[in-house]
């Protein structure tokens, strides 16, 4: 063992894992129902193609607003209620028991810190959205009535901004994380260049469904573009289109859950 090594405060990145030691806190725990539809979410998102091996989705928690529920670090598809680990805002876990947790983590604790709207969040590096992330010609606008959560067009955090050229472009540290949220603003959706995207709720459902239907939106823009001149929804339509359809969001949500439940989905 070096003499440099700190054996009390181990903390090391693994690739897109890292390893941090729990905050000594106590605190009411987070309600089961809360930690099942979170798992339902992880699901979902692997079902609905939003994330594969990689991304994750957490909620606030709903005694603490000042923690945050997210999985420990693997693949969303496989993750059980016992995989659900807490965290405070700054990252720190406070269950993980040892246990590798995600490296971007910051990107959730600084956006719940920001904004005391957002109940849930999702970062994925959806296949169709992360074009719009480079591309220096087209913005990700709202083309369709289920997209009108993307409002007047998205922000896009390029973290050459906040850090320099020859970041790995992760989110691996709360100054990333606040220049993240920072972007995204009073916004729901921020592009992040070359890396994905993230997109915020005030629901785990409101959530799951921006997640989804951002990558719809992606896929219906890039076969109108290939058309010619594009007329997106205004301001004030996707406002109006936003108030309007979020008001059945139980309604894709209670599908998809059937569907993640029933093993007719791609997740097990
Ligand atoms: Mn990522």
């Amino acid at each position: 063992m070096e003499p440099s090594q700190n054996m009390c405060t181990h903390h090391f990145d693994v690739a897109v894992a890292a390893y941090a030691d729990d905050a000594a806190i106590a605190g009411a725990a987070a309600s089961p129902a809360l930690i099942d539809d979170l798992v339902t979410a992880n699901h979902i998102l692997f079902d609905q193609g939003i994330v594969d091996a990689f991304g994750h989705v957490s909620v606030r928690h709903d005694h603490d607003p000042e923690r945050f529920l997210l999985a420990r670090n693997m693949a969303p598809a496989t993750v059980t209620a016992d995989d659900i680990v807490e965290f405070m805002l700054d990252g720190t876990p406070v269950n993980a028991a040892g246990r590798a947790v995600y490296l971007e983590r910051f990107i959730h604790g600084e956006i719940y810190r920001s904004r005391p709207d957002v109940k849930a969040i999702v970062h994925s590096h959806s296949p169709t959205v992360l074009p719009f992330s480079v591309s220096k010609g087209t913005r990700f606008r709202p083309v369709c009535h289920m997209s009108g959560f993307l409002g007047g067009g998205t922000p896009v955090f390029e973290i050459r901004e906040a850090a320099g050229d020859g970041t790995d472009l992760l989110i691996r540290d709360r100054n990333l994380g606040a220049a993240l949220a920072q972007t995204l603003g009073e916004s729901s959706f921020v592009l992040m260049r070359g890396h994905g995207s993230t997109v915020v709720g005030p629901s785990l459902r409101h959530a799951v469904y921006r997640a989804v239907y951002a990558e719809v939106n992606a896929r219906l823009q890039v076969e109108a573009v290939r058309l010619g001149e594009v007329t997106y929804l205004s301001d004030k339509e996707a406002e109006a289109a936003q108030r309007n359809i979020e008001t059945q969001i139980d309604r894709p949500w209670m599908m998809w859950k059937r569907r993640v439940q029933s093993g007719q989905a791609s997740a097990a």
